[in-house]
């Protein structure tokens, strides 16, 4: 089923859609690791899941194999990143035309961040010109994007940045997803100036739990231009110890899914970091079992 599909039954039925990322591991104990984790979060029933793509096409075998292995494992719908700084078309329709013949008709469309001394020659210059040739040459798929609450760090001008967004939309994008926020109001005001421009698809709001001060780094800096509100930076600087940090972590995220399910979401994506423990804490101080029943 198409994600657009998806996010539309759920709203005719009042409800919110959740969805988990996880990217492909590394190391033999790395995949045994993840597929207990998606083991324990099945009861939960995401609407879908969905696998990154390292920048470049640095895991283009790996994300292969971990969308198809879940697909066939689980049964669930899922979404595969692809990047395409770097790409040529022929790659692109490659990976295309497997994911085709597995029958997974979901992507989400990205540029991806390909280090300077490693970038080549490249047919797509933006996202969007991915969008395009998806549209184009795989009519039948559905096609995701990213969106940035906070603003991307490359397009300091925020107005022309909306332009690039609805552009990248209106060449045939069916929702949006956003980075990681630690504030909603930036989530709910992306959301409303997504509308005065014209933006009429979903936005999906991606929510990271912090479970580490390592962790902490690696956001800010995979996040270029996330803002750490002073009172969970607060809370985080007086937790006693690792225990204390994540829990403060998973309270936040909690915190910020409760009120984003009272708000105009389309739904609520969990950057899972490949471990259960976080999400299931979330739910469970949230009360929810299964997501089929909200
Ligand atoms: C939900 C989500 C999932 C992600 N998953 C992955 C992943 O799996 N793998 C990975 O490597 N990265 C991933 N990323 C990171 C993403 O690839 C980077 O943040 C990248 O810098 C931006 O990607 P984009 O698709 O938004 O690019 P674009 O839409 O191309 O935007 C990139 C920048 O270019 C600007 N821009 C857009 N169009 C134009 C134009 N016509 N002219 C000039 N400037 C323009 C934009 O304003 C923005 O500043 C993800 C990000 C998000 C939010």
């Amino acid at each position: 089923m198409l994600i657009k599909d998806i996010l539309k039954q759920t709203r005719d039925k009042g409800s919110v859609p959740f969805s988990f990322e996880f990217f492909p591991p590394k190391t033999p104990k790395g995949w045994e690791t993840l597929f207990e984790t998606i083991t324990e979060l099945l009861p939960l029933r995401p609407a879908y899941v969905s696998v990154t793509y390292g920048a470049g096409g640095s895991t283009r075998e790996n994300t292969h194999r971990l969308v198809e292995r879940i697909r066939k494992e689980t049964g669930l719908e899922v979404v595969a990143h692809l990047t395409c700084e770097g790409s040529t078309e022929a790659e692109v329709v490659t990976i295309l035309e497997r994911y085709n013949s597995i029958g997974v008709h979901n992507i989400l469309a990205l540029k991806g961040d390909v280090p300077k001394e490693n970038r080549q020659g490249s047919d797509f210059a933006h996202a969007i010109d991915l969008v395009r040739f998806i549209r184009s040459r795989f009519p039948h798929f559905g096609i995701g994007v990213a969106g940035f609450p906070e603003g991307h760090p490359a397009t300091p001008n925020r107005l022309l940045e909306m332009d690039y967004l609805k552009a990248k939309v209106d060449a045939g994008a069916d929702y949006i997803v956003t980075q990681l926020f630690f504030d909603n109001r930036d989530f709910e005001d992306f959301v409303e100036r997504c509308e005065i421009a014209g933006v009429t698809v979903p936005v999906i709001a991606g929510i990271m739990p912090i479970t580490s001060r390592s962790g902490l780094q690696r956001m800010a800096e995979l996040a270029a231009g996330a803002r750490f509100p002073a009172r969970l930076l607060r809370a985080l600087s007086r937790a006693a110890d690792d225990e204390g940090v994540e829990r403060v972590g998973e309270h936040w995220a909690a915190e910020q899914v409760m009120n984003l399910l009272g708000s105009k979401t389309a739904g609520i994506h969990l950057y899972t970091l490949n471990s259960s423990k976080a999400t299931l804490r979330i739910c469970q101080s949230l009360g929810i079992r299964s997501f089929n029943a909200l």
